[in-house]
């Protein structure tokens, strides 16, 4: 496994969209609105995480060990700046296996136990299936994860 895949972040407000786009690849990334600065800076303290920000204050506060301060104000162009920084390799098999909204890798799950939680063209049309185990989400891959894999084409690796 490459190391660089245990790498931790920690999103803030005003970058909660590449926070969102890392975990769809696969990171995990702590991120939630209400957090303040000093509270996001204890949690990725406590948990090791790296900071991702765009706000210049972070870089002065004595608490702050990681944080990578990003330039640019476009999601994209926020997420190739944290690849190149930290020589991610987002690979295809790692979108997608962590829950969007929960930060927590997703499981398997056996085709008919998910009968009566997908629509029924869902169910007929697919048959790999996976649950959060936080949340119970069910995910599967249709057309909107390839939607995605077009838009982030550039940033996978294999
Ligand atoms: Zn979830």
């Amino acid at each position: 496994m490459n190391c660089s895949t245990e790498l931790k972040f920690i999103a803030d407000e005003n970058v909660c969209k590449l926070g969102r786009w890392l975990r769809i690849l696969g990171y995990d990334v702590a991120y939630h609105s209400q957090f303040s600065d000093e509270e996001l800076a204890g949690i990725a303290l406590k948990e090791k995480r790296i900071i991702l920000t765009r706000d210049h204050d972070f870089l002065e506060m004595k608490t702050v060990e990681r944080c990578l301060l990003l330039e640019s104000t476009s999601p994209i162009q926020q997420l190739k700046q944290v690849v190149d920084t930290f020589n991610l390799t987002p690979t295809e098999d790692k979108i997608f296996s962590r829950c969007v909204k929960c930060n927590v890798p997703i499981e398997r799950i056996e085709k008919r136990a998910v009968v009566s939680k997908v629509p029924s063209y869902v169910y007929k049309t697919q048959d790999t299936f996976y649950r959060c185990p936080s949340c119970e989400s069910i995910y599967w891959t249709g057309t909107h994860i390839e939607n995605f894999k077009d838009r982030l084409k550039s940033f996978i690796i294999a």
